[in-house]
């Protein structure tokens, strides 16, 4: 998925095109060779990742015209905000400055991540919706996963697939069945754009180069891996070899408390691999865990000032949850109602700049935390591709959402929340 809509190339300047969506233009990047005026073309993340007929292009048009701006309208009537709502007049002040475009200090961040719940909370819930909606239209990007092992060398004390762990049955999928996965969730369900995921130190550099060229040669798909600290060397190799997007969260902007959670690591070597990584020219997903021991509320808000700092494309903040093999077994998982706010305060300090996703971890600790999410400032999900046997083994906490469902359920219950909410899961947001 991330099902996109093919647009008409109407300008190149360079690597620079500009792309227009039933008159809405938006910029993209061309890496394909021969592209020219009036071609029509896929784009995912910002990239051109495919050029389509224009007989296959005309026909999907033709297909969403309609809906394409039904779904504009009813998600326009939806995502209003009235300021004037039972609420404290001084959350009403602060969220009046985010809905300006003003500029907001700590201690107003603090106190929107303190509210408790009610009116109060859904005011900054619809706040943070009305600027998605104003600055990313519409759009939900959909972008699929697949976890090609769950080998770790990492001691993260939060991670159920970390060395703490020594009960968990370890995988490593071989090259073709990660080709196969991916032939599934290309060519079966249409995915344009997926997640390569392992934990750190499973596949050699080579090996992982070789998985990535070989599926950039098959498909047309805007590759992300998520391997971890790889190192810049094979960062660029991996680029080389057609990735063009990376996930991997700093975890948490304290150093300290980075370095207390995940012994033996240094949030100034994650976070120098991430600003390499974007100079290169990787998309870069980011963001952090929210709800681990010790972790403050001025800490939450330098991690969304940390994404925004570091390009974020996409924000991705997931609660905690504690999983039973790990040293933090003991600690409680995140209430819903805090991670709901640590999401549309992301929207609301930085509401131009990224996707924010809801996480599987969000799911998993609230069941209609997908909606919810979506309607308090979040625009992308994550679906689950990867085979349904190893899905369970890669344990990070327990009872993960989607674990037993088929590609075709997760797609089905994503489109029917996409239609009732009127969001397109396209990847259209405007640049
Ligand atoms: N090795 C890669 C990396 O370090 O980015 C990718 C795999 S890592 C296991 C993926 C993410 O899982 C981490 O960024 C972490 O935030 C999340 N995670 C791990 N354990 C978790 C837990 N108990 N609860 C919620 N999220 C967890």
């Amino acid at each position: 998925m991330c099902y996109a809509i093919p647009g008409k190339v109407k300008s190149i300047d360079g690597k620079e095109v500009k792309v227009d969506y039933y008159g809405e233009e938006k910029s993209a990047v061309n890496e394909l060779k021969n592209l020219e005026v009036g071609d029509f073309v896929y784009a995912q993340g910002g990239y051109v990742i495919e050029k389509v007929s224009p007989v296959e292009a005309q026909n999907v048009l033709e297909t969403w015209k309609d809906l394409f701006f039904e779904l504009k309208g009813v998600d326009a009537a939806t995502s209003k905000v009235d300021i004037g709502a039972l609420a404290d007049s001084d959350t009403k002040k602060i969220l009046q400055k985010a809905l300006d475009g003003s500029v907001f200090t700590d201690s107003e961040a603090l106190s929107l991540l303190g509210l408790e719940g009610g009116q109060n909370s859904e005011l900054l819930y619809q706040t943070a919706n009305h600027l998605r909606q104003k600055y990313h239209d519409n759009s939900c990007c959909v972008h699929g996963i697949v976890e090609i092992s769950n080998i770790c060398g990492q001691g993260c004390l939060y991670c159920g697939i970390s060395t703490h762990n020594k009960s968990v049955v370890r995988y490593r999928m071989s090259k073709d069945e990660i080709l196969a996965a991916v032939d599934k969730a290309v060519v079966t369900h249409g995915f344009k754009s997926l997640v390569l995921q392992s934990g750190e130190g499973a596949y050699e550099v080579d090996e992982l180069a070789d998985i990535v060229r070989t599926i950039k040669e098959k498909y047309s798909l805007l590759i992300c891996i998520s391997f971890g600290e790889i190192g810049v060397e094979a960062l660029t190799r991996l680029y080389e070899a057609g990735a063009r997007a990376i996930l991997m969260r700093f975890e948490s902007s304290n150093e300290a408390l980075y370095a207390q959670v995940c012994p033996g690591c240094d949030l100034k070597n994650r976070i120098s691999e991430l600003e390499a990584a974007y100079k290169i020219g990787y998309l870069i997903m980011t963001g952090s865990l929210i709800g681990i021991p010790g972790q403050t509320g001025q800490d939450i808000v330098n991690d969304i000032k940390l994404a925004s700092k570091l390009n974020a494309e996409m924000m991705s903040f997931g609660p905690f949850i504690a999983h039973t093999q790990t040293p933090l077994k003991d600690i409680p998982s995140v209430n819903e109602e805090a991670m709901f706010k640590v999401l549309s305060l992301a929207r609301i300090m930085a509401p131009k700049q990224a996707k924010i996703l809801v996480t599987t971890a969000f799911e998993t600790i609230s069941h209609n935390a997908r909606e919810k999410g979506l309607k308090a400032g979040a625009s992308s999900v994550m679906l689950n591709v990867t085979p349904l046997a190893y899905r369970k083994l890669y344990s990070l906490y327990p009872n993960r959402a989607h674990e037993d469902e088929t590609i075709f359920k997760q797609i089905d219950d994503t489109v029917k929340l996409l239609m009732k909410l009127g969001r397109a899961p396209t990847d259209l947001s405007v640049k």
